[in-house]
């Protein structure tokens, strides 16, 4: 049975990932940072938090990433620990390039000094692309837009330099984004479908958004997490773009999810908020997920319809049991 550690566990794709590995017959391991409230809501809303072992660890800190490591003797280690939202990035600049930048240094380092031969996968992201426009393969240059997108930037480029430095198995996977009902409530797309469904039940009046016009690459996590696993199965390391190819505007997703949550025309009640601008954004970001199609046997299961109302169902479902929570 191989051993798997995850870095970032307790969010969206390390549950999705944790999941699908345990399914697989994997030993899971996956880390957690110290915080004063509960962080395993994801795992038991999934009901694998007790198939899993968890060891805390902080990507800031060297000696807690190489704990991690010596105790769960992984196979196969994933990199999905990140501060991952754009928008806070702005604000928390230092942090976000010591916890999503530096931070993969240290694993890498970490691996290089303890387990050479473990596979390691390096979650990318296709903010690293910026503003460019057309579709985005794995050769298209990097032009970040936010201290974020330059952030993955360093830790993809030092995820190369160790494979070939050091002939560490290191893999990045450029994903777009990826949505789902375990979403953050801060991204935009659960920041609608949950906000709608409190709409619906008279908890809340008004959803407060910034540039509707955004237009994203979205698929489902559940499929991506398989793509990531897939990497690590080839005989060579490689990176590959994950992607459906087709991407929608913001304004396009709450058109769809209000009119599944039956709410209908969405202009009663959403605002547009300046303050919720970013200072520099990507207009369209969509890629080319063709490599990982003829190399991996990869493609995307869930469409963009059935992504929204797979959010918008889990909202109401979930605003019904608990009224008043998660606000
Ligand atoms: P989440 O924000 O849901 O999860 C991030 C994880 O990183 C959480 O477990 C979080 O822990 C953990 N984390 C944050 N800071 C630290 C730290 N200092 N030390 C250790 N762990 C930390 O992101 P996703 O699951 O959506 O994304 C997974 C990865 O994929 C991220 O690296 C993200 O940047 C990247 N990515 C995501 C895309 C998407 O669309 N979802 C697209 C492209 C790339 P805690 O629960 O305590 O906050």
């Amino acid at each position: 049975m191989k051993n798997a550690l995850i870095f970032g566990l307790t969010g969206q794709d390390g549950t999705y990932l944790a999941d699908f590995l345990l399914k697989k017959g994997y030993n899971v391991f996956g880390t957690f940072r110290r915080t004063s409230h509960k962080c395993f809501e994801r795992l038991e809303e999934m009901e694998i938090f007790e198939q899993i072992t968890d060891i805390k660890s902080d990507l800031t800190d060297y000696s807690s990433i190489q704990s991690s490591i010596k105790q769960s003797e992984p196979d196969e280690i994933y990199n999905l620990a990140a501060q991952s939202f754009v928008g806070a990035s702005f604000q928390q600049p230092i942090l976000t390039s010591d916890i999503t930048g530096l931070g993969v240094l240290r694993v890498l380092e970490a691996i290089r000094e303890n387990v050479p031969d473990a596979r390691f996968y390096q979650a990318s992201s296709s903010e690293m692309y910026g503003d460019y426009s057309g579709i985005k393969n794995e050769e298209s240059p990097f032009n970040p837009r936010s201290p974020y997108g330059i952030a993955k930037v360093f830790g993809h480029h030092m995820t190369i330099h160790y494979k070939e430095a050091y002939n560490i198995f290191a893999c990045c996977g450029i994903l777009f984004n990826h949505e789902s009902p375990l979403r953050g409530l801060e991204f935009v797309t659960r920041k609608i479908t949950m906000g709608l469904s409190k709409i619906k039940f008279k908890e809340l009046e008004k959803i407060s958004l910034g540039n509707i016009h955004a237009k994203r690459d979205w698929g489902f996590a559940g499929d991506y997490v398989e793509a990531m696993w897939m990497m690590l199965q080839q005989k060579n390391p490689e990176n590959y773009v994950i992607a459906t190819g087709k991407s929608y505007s913001i304004e396009e997703f709450l058109t769809l999810a209000s009119e599944y949550a039956g709410l209908g025309d969405w202009h009663d009640f959403v605002e547009i908020d300046k303050n919720l601008m970013r200072p520099t954004d990507i207009k369209d970001l969509v890629g080319d997920a063709s490599k990982a199609r003829e190399k991996l046997g990869w493609k995307p299961k869930t469409s963009f319809e059935e992504l929204v109302k797979k959010m918008v169902d889990h909202d109401i479902e979930y605003t019904k049991l608990h009224p008043s929570r998660r606000t």
